[in-house]
Formats: C-alpha cells, sequence, structure tokens
C-alpha cells in the first residue's frame, strides 16, 4: 500500500513508539497517580517525562501548562466552551476544521456568542492579517485559527497574529494538528496563548492522545470533573494546572506513545521532516500542473506559505470515486470528501465536490510519486 492520508493519522508509526506503547503494557501499567506503590510511581513518572518533553519541544514553560487530552478535538472544545461567555465575539479563519467550527456553532444558536470569518488569502500574510482585523470589534475575545490548512495546506502567520491579537486585548487559540511536529512551534516565544494539537498526526503518537497548552492567565472551565488522585478531600475540582483538566485514568500507553513520537520527530529534525514532505508535494504538483484534466486549487508548495497537503480533483470524476479508484486498482490510500472542513470548501468553492487529498510524511518515498501521477493518467 502507498499511504498518503498522514494529515488523517500518520501511517506506519515508528518502531520506538510501538514498543514504547508495547512496554508501557508489559513492563509497567499501574494506573498514574493514584498509588504509592513502585508500579504506580513508575507510571507517574513516565507520564511527568512526556510532559516535560512536551514542554521543551514546543517551549510550553512549565511542564505543568501541558494538558493531556484525547486529541485536538477535546484541546479545542476546552478552550472554545471553557472561556467563552455571553456577549463574546469571535474571529476565525476561513479555514477550521469541524472541532473549531461546531462548538462555535452551538454556542451561537445558544444565543452565547457571535463569531466572524477572516478569509484567508494564500501567499499574501499581510492581506490575511487584515481581513482578521477587520473583523475585530469591541467585543472580541478569541481568535482561533488553524496554523496549517488540512485541505489545501494553506499555512497561516499564527506568530504574526498572535501579536495582532495581543494588541487588541484578544486571546489567540491555534489549532496546530496538521503542523505539530512538521513546523517548529515556540508557544512561549510567539505569546500563543492556548495551543491545541493531536499526537497521532506530524508527532506519531498513537490515537486517543493531543494536547492543550494553556500558556496565559485565562484559564478555561474544564470539560469534566472527577477523580484527579490529588485533594480528594475536596469535592470541588482542583483549581490547579494540569490537574483541573486531568480528571479520570490517564491514558498512559498514549501519552508514552506521544513521548517515543516527539523522540523520533527530534531525532529526524522538525526541518527536514517538513522540507522532505514539502519536496515530494512538490513534484506531485510539477507533475500534475501538466496534466489538462487535473484541477489544482492552490498554487506550487511554497515553503513560507504551505503545509505538506495538497488538494486536487480530476476532471469529470467526483472526488470519491477518483480516491476509490486509486485504492482498489492501485492500492494507493488517499482520502476523499470535504475532511471536516466545510469552510475550507466554500471558501474554494469545493463544497459540492470535495477534493482527493495527498499528505505524505516522514516515511513517504519519492518514487510514490511517479506510481501516484502514472496511476492517475490511467484513471
Ligand atoms: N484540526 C484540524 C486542522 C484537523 O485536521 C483535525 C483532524 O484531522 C483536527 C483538528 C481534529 O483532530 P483529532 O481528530 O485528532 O481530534
Amino acid at each position: 500500500m502507498i499511504y498518503l492520508d498522514n494529515c488523517a493519522t500518520t501511517f506506519p508509526k515508528p518502531e520506538n513508539v510501538i514498543r514504547s506503547v508495547c512496554n508501557s503494557f508489559k513492563k509497567f501499567g499501574a494506573n498514574p497517580g493514584r498509588g504509592g506503590h513502585n508500579a504506580a510511581m513508575q507510571s507517574s513518572q513516565a507520564v511527568f517525562e512526556v510532559r516535560e518533553k512536551v514542554q521543551e519541544f514546543f517551549n510550553a514553560g512549565e511542564p505543568e501548562n501541558v494538558i493531556f487530552t484525547s486529541g485536538c478535538t477535546e484541546s479545542l472544545n476546552t478552550v472554545i466552551k471553557g472561556i467563552l461567555k455571553k456577549g463574546d465575539h469571535v474571529v476565525i479563519s476561513s479555514l477550521e476544521h469541524n472541532s473549531v467550527v461546531r462548538p462555535l456553532e452551538r454556542l451561537k444558536k445558544e444565543g452565547v456568542i457571535t463569531y466572524d470569518v477572516a478569509e484567508v488569502c494564500e501567499c499574501d500574510h499581510d492581506k490575511t492579517l487584515d481581513n482578521f482585523r477587520n473583523k475585530f470589534n469591541d467585543h472580541t475575545r478569541l481568535v482561533v485559527c488553524t496554523h496549517g490548512s488540512n485541505v489545501f495546506g494553506l499555512r497561516l502567520p499564527v506568530e504574526r497574529l498572535a501579536a495582532l491579537c495581543h494588541q487588541y486585548g484578544i486571546k489567540i487559540c491555534v489549532d496546530a494538528a496538521q503542523t505539530a511536529g512538521v513546523l517548529p512551534i515556540d508557544v512561549k516565544g510567539d505569546c500563543i496563548d492556548y495551543l491545541c494539537l493531536s499526537g497521532h498526526k506530524g508527532l506519531y503518537g498513537p490515537m486517543g492522545i493531543g494536547v492543550l497548552i494553556i500558556n496565559c492567565d485565562t484559564v478555561p472551565m474544564p470539560l469534566k470533573e472527577g477523580g484527579t488522585g490529588s485533594s480528594s478531600l475536596s469535592l470541588e475540582q482542583p483549581d490547579f494546572l494540569p490537574d483541573r483538566f486531568e480528571s479520570g485514568t490517564p491514558n498512559l500507553t498514549g501519552i508514552c506513545g506521544l513521548g517515543a513520537g516527539i523522540n523520533f520527530v527530534k531525532f529526524k529534525g522538525t526541518e527536514n521532516i517538513f522540507k522532505h514532505e514539502m519536496n515530494f508535494l512538490s513534484r506531485v504538483y510539477k507533475m500534475l500542473c501538466q496534466n489538462d484534466n487535473i484541477i489544482l486549487y492552490t498554487q506550487k508548495p511554497d515553503l513560507n506559505y504551505h503545509v505538506p497537503v495538497l488538494s486536487f480533483n480530476i476532471k469529470g470524476k467526483s472526488s470519491e470515486e477518483t480516491a476509490a479508484i486509486l485504492n482498489r486498482r492501485f492500492n494507493i490510500a488517499a482520502r476523499a470528501g470535504l475532511h471536516c472542513s466545510p469552510l475550507a470548501h466554500i471558501s474554494m468553492g469545493t463544497e459540492n465536490t470535495g477534493t482527493v487529498r495527498i499528505c505524505p510524511s516522514v516515511f513517504t518515498d519519492y518514487s510514490n510519486c511517479e506510481f501516484l501521477i502514472k496511476a492517475l493518467k490511467k484513471i
């Protein structure tokens, strides 16, 4: 199989990640933070070490600022539902995933908030920033913005956007689902208030683990309350981090796998991974450009303006049909449809067709490029 669906989740996973997940079952595996015996202490230590690793990797300040969640969706929901109050206004980009749009839409329907969408302009960060600025009003409390589109691969200038937000006293929440492990992210340096990410994509961890980094003093209300293994006599949820958000038994295997995934990414080098994936996509793009039957939606992949995600269609075929043939006849795994991001399709005019999406990983071989192009020619 040629796997080109790494935006959904990276596959295969590195050997050290598989080993680390297995070890968490085989070698220790007691409930972290729930006992004083050696096995529980070993689990707690493992969790703490990964917390420190995440903190260091994203320059998050203190390890306690790192909250383990079930994925980027939970991290985004925690921020959106946890800090917004009646009358607040939110600005999001035109490329947001449903994990941002759906919670906001519900709050809007309930009459709690209003929100506006700022159009992202490909290869023009200044214009994109102007579009955000033009949507701000006196009630704007939060900007939620993807770092890289999971459909069209457009990259957003989140560092500059964070600076702009702070000029207006607005908090920024960055969705790094597609960029964690692929682009450098400096939470403290770039003053990102909330960083949300998945562990199972560019960080090569298992599914079911995500991270929320909180880097400001507006701490959200937690989505859930329960046992944390701390302050157990108190009937109220602890207000200190990370316990405020980590009720219930932690996902020890996921956390261990995430730690090993970060080791793998550090070993390979974020910059090398990014260049490898962008080179692959540039080759694909160049070849697709020469075929009049292919519709491309973005400009040639550019390190400053794109992340390694490419969408296209074959004229006269639905995206689903193309992806189904790629799968059935050529054993190429690519995703078709709307990719859970309706706004991105509306802004590109592809809401009725969807797109076929290609996303490489560090494991993608350049020879796959020729095979993919030949397959598309045949289709
Ligand atoms: N945000 C973006 C841009 C995504 O691409 C995804 C998943 O593909 C998510 C959020 C949600 O991530 P998860 O499914 O890991 O919670």
